[in-house]
C-alpha cells in the first residue's frame, strides 16, 4: 500500500469498471486488419519513418513482410534493431516518432499505424514461437556485468549474450524489466506483457539475472570492473525531483512514480486507495499517466497543472487528448507556490499564474488555490550519483547524467552507460533500447580487437 495516498473508499468501482477502465489502451490488429494497413505504406526509398526511429527499425520492410503474409519474417526484421519491440510498439510515442514523419502524416494527417504493425507481428512471432529467433555464437569466455535490467540492461545484455558473451545483470529490484514492469501504465501494457518480454528476451542464454542487489549498497563498480571484462550501467533514474514547498513530506503528498509502481504491482486494483480530489503537478509523460489511471482508480476530480504552456508540455497532444477525454483537467501557466495543510495532511495547494518572458519564466502575482487530498508530484526524475561512490574513481557526469561518448563509452575504461541514467537524449524506452545495443555492439567491438583497450 502506498504511503500518503488517502483513500475516497474501497469498493468504489465494481471489478467489471476496474476491467474495463484498465483493458489494453490500443486494441491489437488481427490478421485482416494488419494486411489492409500494411497496404496503405508507399514502400518509401530513404524512407523518413525509420530515421524517426531511435533503434532505426527498417520499417518499410518489415511492412513489407506483413503485407506477404510473412508476419514472423517481418517480426525478425524489428527485432532484429529491437529486442524490445513488443514493449516498444505498446509504449513507443508512436505520434512524435515514425507516425509523425510518416509520409501518409504529411500528405492527409492519416499516418500508416506502423506501432500497430509492429504489435502484430512481434506478438505473432513470440505466440508462435513462445521463443526468440536468435541463436548465440560461440562462447567467447568474456564476462560482462549490466546494472540494472530495464531496456537498457536488458537491450545490451541481449546483444551480448548474442556475441557469446556470459552477461550477469545486477538489478536492485526483485523483478526485471525497470519501468516496463514498474512504471508504463497499466493499460499500455497489460496481461504481464513485460514479464513474457523478460522470459522471450532470456531465452537466448548466457544471461544471469541478481535480484535485489544494487550497485553501491551490495556491490561497487570497482569491485564489478575488477571482476569483468566490461561494465555497462542501466540504472536508470532513482531520484525525484521536490517541489521544495513546506509540507512536501506530510500526508496526502506524493511521488507520481511510486504511486504508480504500487499500481503495476497490486494485485486487486480495489484495494489501491486513491484520493477524492487530485492535483498532479507536472507537463510530461508521467504526469498524464497518474492523473490518468487515478481517474480510472475512481477519482473524483483531477487537475493537472504545468507551470507553461500547452506547447511545451512533454506529453503528446495525444497523451493529453486522452487526459481530457477521461475527464482530467489540464491547466497550463501556473507554477505550485504554497502546500495548504490541516491537521498535519494536505487539504490543498496554491499556485501563482505565470507568463514567458522571452524565453524566462516569471510569476504574475496572480494566486489560486485548488482543494486537493492528494498532490503528487511529476516533475522529473534524477540521477542519484551516490550509486557511483562505491568506487574510488569517478565518472564524468553531465547535466545530472552519466557523460557518454557516440558508442555510449563512459570517461571511466571499460565502463560504458545508456539509457535514461546517461547524458543521450529523450527518456524514452525506446531511446535506452537504442543505447543498451550501440553500447553492447561498442563492448563486443572492444573485447574482441585485440589493440582496442576495454
Ligand atoms: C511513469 C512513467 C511512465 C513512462 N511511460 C513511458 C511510455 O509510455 N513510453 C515510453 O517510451 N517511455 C515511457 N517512460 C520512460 C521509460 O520508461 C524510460 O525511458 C525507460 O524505462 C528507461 O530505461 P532504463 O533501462 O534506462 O531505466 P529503467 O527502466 O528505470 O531501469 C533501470 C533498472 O535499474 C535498476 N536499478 C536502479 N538503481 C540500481 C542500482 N543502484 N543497482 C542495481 N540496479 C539498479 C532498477 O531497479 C531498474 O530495474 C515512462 C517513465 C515513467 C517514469
Ligand atoms: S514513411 Fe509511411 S508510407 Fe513511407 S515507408 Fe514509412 S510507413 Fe511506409
Amino acid at each position: 500500500m502506498p504511503t500518503h495516498v488517502p483513500d475516497i473508499a474501497t469498493g468504489r468501482l465494481s471489478p467489471d469498471e476496474y476491467a474495463v477502465n484498465f483493458l489494453d489502451i490500443h486494441p491489437p490488429l488481427d490478421r485482416h486488419q494488419a494486411l489492409v494497413e500494411s497496404d496503405r505504406c508507399y514502400f518509401c526509398y530513404d524512407a523518413p519513418c525509420v530515421k524517426a526511429c531511435p533503434t532505426s527499425i527498417d520499417i518499410p520492410l518489415f511492412i513489407r513482410q506483413i503485407l506477404t503474409d510473412n508476419p514472423e519474417g517481418s517480426a525478425e526484421t524489428i527485432l532484429s534493431q529491437n529486442i524490445l519491440g513488443g514493449m516498444c510498439a505498446r509504449v513507443c510515442p508512436t505520434e512524435t516518432l515514425c507516425e509523425e514523419a510518416c509520409v501518409r502524416e504529411a500528405a492527409e494527417g492519416k499516418p500508416v499505424k506502423i506501432g500497430l504493425l509492429q504489435r502484430y507481428a512481434t506478438d505473432v512471432l513470440m505466440e508462435a514461437r513462445g521463443e526468440q529467433p536468435f541463436e548465440r555464437a560461440e562462447p567467447t569466455g568474456k564476462r560482462v556485468a549490466v546494472v540494472g535490467a530495464g531496456p537498457a540492461g536488458l537491450a545490451a545484455a541481449h546483444r551480448l549474450a548474442m556475441h557469446g558473451h556470459d552477461v550477469v545483470i545486477y538489478d536492485a529490484r526483485s523483478k526485471a524489466g525497470g519501468l516496463n514492469e514498474y512504471g508504463i501504465a497499466a493499460y499500455k501494457a497489460p496481461d504481464d506483457f513485460a514479464q513474457k518480454e523478460v522470459d522471450f528476451i532470456l531465452s537466448i542464454g548466457g544471461i544471469t539475472i541478481e535480484h535485489g542487489k544494487a550497485i553501491g549498497r551490495d556491490i561497487s563498480l570497482a569491485e564489478l570492473r575488477q571482476s569483468y571484462d566490461a561494465v555497462f550501467l542501466g540504472m536508470g533514474l532513482a531520484g525525484v525531483n521536490a517541489l521544495g514547498l513546506e509540507g512536501e513530506d506530510l500526508d496526502g503528498v506524493a511521488d507520481a512514480v511510486d504511486y504508480i509502481a504500487d499500481l503495476r504491482q497490486a494485485a486487486d486494483l480495489a484495494t489501491l486507495p486513491v484520493g477524492a480530489r487530485i492535483v498532479v503537478v507536472g507537463g510530461g509523460m508521467t504526469a498524464i499517466d497518474v492523473a490518468v489511471q487515478s481517474k480510472r482508480l475512481g477519482a473524483k476530480d483531477v487537475t493537472v497543472v504545468y507551470r507553461r504552456g500547452q506547447e511545451k508540455m512533454g506529453a503528446s497532444d495525444y497523451e493529453q487528448e486522452l487526459a481530457q477525454t477521461d475527464g482530467v483537467l489540464i491547466r497550463h501557466n501556473a507554477k505550485p507556490k504554497r502546500l495548504v495543510t490541516e491537521g498535519g495532511r494536505v487539504t490543498g495547494i496554491e499556485f501563482e499564474e505565470t507568463r514567458d518572458e522571452a524565453g524566462r519564466l516569471v510569476g504574475t502575482g496572480v494566486t489560486f488555490q485548488l482543494a486537493a487530498d492528494t498532490v503528487f508530484k511529476a516533475i522529473g526524475q534524477t540521477f542519484i550519483p551516490a550509486a557511483l561512490n562505491g568506487s574510488a574513481e569517478t565518472i564524468a557526469l553531465e547535466n545530472g547524467k552519466i557523460r557518454v561518448d557516440d558508442e555510449r563509452r563512459t570517461t571511466l575504461p571499460g565502463v560504458w552507460a545508456g539509457g535514461d541514467c546517461a547524458a543521450t537524449g529523450e527518456d524514452l524506452t525506446v531511446a535506452a533500447v537504442a543505447d543498451g545495443r550501440i553500447a553492447a555492439e561498442s563492448i563486443h567491438l572492444a573485447l574482441s580487437t585485440p589493440f582496442v583497450a576495454a
